[in-house]
């Protein structure tokens, strides 16, 4: 088992350094200005160096504080505060190296229908694409301030989910694997898209790496 999730995390991003023992950012699977016109250079940057960079700093802040709290440089009472710290950062890292593999510049097998293993799962558990797209699209519409929607694996049933996410941690259902993940906070698409978040969501499913879930499904449950 433990073998399986260090794969799972090795493949899907490198966002974890073994040998220092702490996250780290992952470089895009891309170029930043590859998945223009749909998302341009600017955002890819911000969103990558600032945004996600801010996430793995933070995540690695509250482990050090509450390394620190057990070793009694912090006092216990700051448990609740650092934990929800580790929630959110380790949330926000984690979904956005989920987001990156989630995208492919333009071309072959990218957006459009899925396909593979997970293109079987998706007309298993949502009756095709076409009401898959209602669901998604919409639970990524409607996430009342800033969150995600999210493709996930729920792994007892072995089906598919999609579930929103406030900020980044908020409204999970335990125990599920991020299969598919579509940022829907300002700073991924205000530049280009001001308010129009609907227009981002359409734009986006032109991007999406229908080959990423399927490759994360192999690995996380083998058929
Ligand atoms: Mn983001």
């Amino acid at each position: 088992m433990t073998t399986m999730i260090q794969d799972v995390v090795h493949d899907t991003a490198a966002g974890w350094d073994a040998a220092k023992g702490e996250y780290v950012l992952p470089p895009l699977p891309y170029d930043y200005a590859a998945l223009e016109p749909y998302i341009d250079e600017q955002t890819m940057r911000l969103h990558h160096d600032i945004h996600h960079a801010g996430y793995v700093k933070g995540l690695n802040a509250a482990l050090k504080g509450l390394e620190e709290m057990r070793a009694g440089v912090r006092p216990p009472s700051e448990v609740g505060d650092l934990t929800r710290r580790l929630s959110f950062h380790g949330s926000g890292h984690f979904l956005h190296v989920v987001f990156w593999n989630s995208m492919a510049p333009p071309g072959k097998g990218v957006g459009g229908e899925a396909h593979g293993r997970v293109g079987e799962a998706i007309d298993r558990d949502f009756g095709g694409m076409t009401p898959f797209r209602v669901q998604f699209k919409s639970a990524a519409a409607q996430v009342e301030g800033s969150g995600w929607a999210i493709l996930a694996l729920e792994p007892v049933s072995g089906r598919l989910m999609i579930l929103q996410a406030e900020k980044h941690q908020n409204l999970s259902v335990w125990g599920v694997v991020p299969l598919l993940s579509l940022d829907v906070w300002e700073h991924a698409y205000y530049l280009r898209y001001q308010n129009r978040r609907a227009d981002y969501i359409d734009a986006w499913l032109n991007l999406v790496n229908w080959d990423f879930p399927s490759q994360h499904l192999d690995r996380v449950l083998p058929r």
